[in-house]
């Protein structure tokens, strides 16, 4: 089958032709065929799509909507001089995957799309303004442009962190107030966290109930979960995905009586606080120059800018501290795992969040942790190092068609 898997944001769409099917995925056989993004959806849009193994078509266009721009999409994945193998008219686009960023708490494993799957993911958007409504908007879309006869799948950012414990998911607030409003942690990256702790299991030749390792999605989102009998019992990011570790431009834990003290001396709003907390803080707010760990980086080697290098040892240090606060609350593990744009790229900041665990069993070996660049996946550990470190480039979107083939053929979900 191939799967259309869409990955739509406030004014972007991410998207994946995966070609897969049972026994492709028992056989770890399954090819993606394209990829592309559209980003500033609603002006003068920016197009980038590549057939696989082909150079990317860059250009720009007015795309007034989500609609518009998987139009585009769908235009371009069909036509025959964008050389998409397998595909040659919308007929040979089997299903649609879509990446919905909250399921809340009804949503415990991605489900086949109808009118109550779309009333439920409704019922979120209080949780997740931001994004539901985006997700929203591409499943219409879809439906339209392809009709009802394309089965649509909904895979959850929040699912994979379901099995997380009361302890772990509940605010200490008072009680009613999550019984009145679901108001809790429900953590993101799930289907990231999910693809690490299965193709860690493959690198390893471990059962699923074995897979206990602290991953670390490092990108300009960022979040850490603890994985234990391979599955998530705690993750940094809360009931929104402000939560946590420092990332490109939240701020991740803080106290939340900086909203109060803000909204006194600054005399911001609730929404200017929301936006200065989402959008303005992070690697972003310390350095004051960027939220792109590559530039911070070279800008630190390049000019000792100390707010570059406060920015990045800010970063990290919150990183070590979840992974021993993760390591206390598993009663240990095997590996800790890197992924995202950062951890799948940056053997520097690896190395620095790494640094001072030998303690507790942790050494990098250097060289591998040089060579563990570009997407290979990789153990980046010395050999006598007690617990393992593992680079894993993720592919949510693999997951994401995966699901839905299982799900339309009514397979069991596997890893
Ligand atoms: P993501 O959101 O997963 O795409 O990750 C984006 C982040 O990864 C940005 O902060 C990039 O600067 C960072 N990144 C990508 N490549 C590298 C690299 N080679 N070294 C350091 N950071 C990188």
């Amino acid at each position: 089958m191939n799967v259309l898997v869409l990955n739509c944001g406030s004014s972007s769409v991410k998207f994946q032709v995966v070609q897969t099917d049972l026994d492709l995925i028992s056989k770890d056989a399954d090819k993606r065929l394209a990829s592309g993004v559209i980003e500033r959806v609603g002006s003068e849009s920016l197009i980038a799509f590549s057939a696989e193994g082909r150079p990317k078509f860059r250009t720009a266009e007015p795309l007034r909507d989500h609609r518009a721009a998987l139009d585009r999409i769908l235009r371009w994945v069909v036509a025959k001089d964008s050389g998409v193998p397998e595909v040659s008219s919308l007929s040979d686009i089997h299903a649609v995957g879509h990446r919905v960023v909250h399921g809340g708490e009804k949503f415990t494993m991605g489900v086949l799309i109808d009118d109550a799957v779309v009333d439920g993911i409704e019922d979120t958007i209080e949780l997740a303004p931001l994004h539901n409504p985006a997700n929203l908007k591409g499943i219409m879309a879809a439906r339209e442009l392809l009709g009802p006869g394309v089965p649509q799948v909904a895979v959850f950012d929040t699912a994979f962190h379901s099995t997380m414990p009361e302890t772990a998911y509940l605010y200490a607030l008072p009680y009613q107030l999550y019984r009145r409003y679901k108001l809790r942690r429900y953590g993101f990256h799930g289907t990231s966290f999910r693809y690490l702790a299965y193709r860690y299991r493959l690198m390893t030749g471990k059962k699923p109930k074995d897979v206990n390792i602290v991953a670390l999605h490092l990108g300009n989102g960022a979040s850490a979960c603890a994985i234990k009998g391979g599955e998530s019992v705690d993750t940094s990011m809360g009931m929104t995905p402000l939560e946590g570790l420092v990332m490109g431009t939240r701020g991740g834990d803080m106290d939340p009586a900086v909203a109060e003290f803000l909204h006194h001396r600054e005399g911001m709003s609730f929404e200017q606080v929301d936006t200065l907390l989402n959008k303005q803080s992070g690697l972003l707010g310390i350095s004051g120059l960027t939220n792109d760990m590559r530039e911070l980086l070279e800008e630190e080697k390049e000019n000792g800018d100390r707010r570059a290098r406060l920015a990045i040892d800010i970063f990290c240090a919150r990183v070590r501290k979840y992974i021993g606060a993760y390591l206390a609350q598993m009663g240990g593990a095997d590996a800790v795992v890197f992924t995202g744009g950062i951890g799948e790229n940056s053997a520097e900041v690896r190395a620095r969040v790494c640094k001072g665990l030998e303690w507790m069993g942790l050494t990098l070996d250097a060289a591998r942790n040089k060579a563990a660049v570009g997407g290979k996946d990789a153990e980046v550990s010395s050999a006598a190092s007690r617990l393992k470190a593992f680079v894993i480039a993720t592919n949510e979107e693999l997951l994401i068609a995966r699901d839905a083939v299982r799900i339309i053929k009514g397979a069991p979900r596997r890893w």
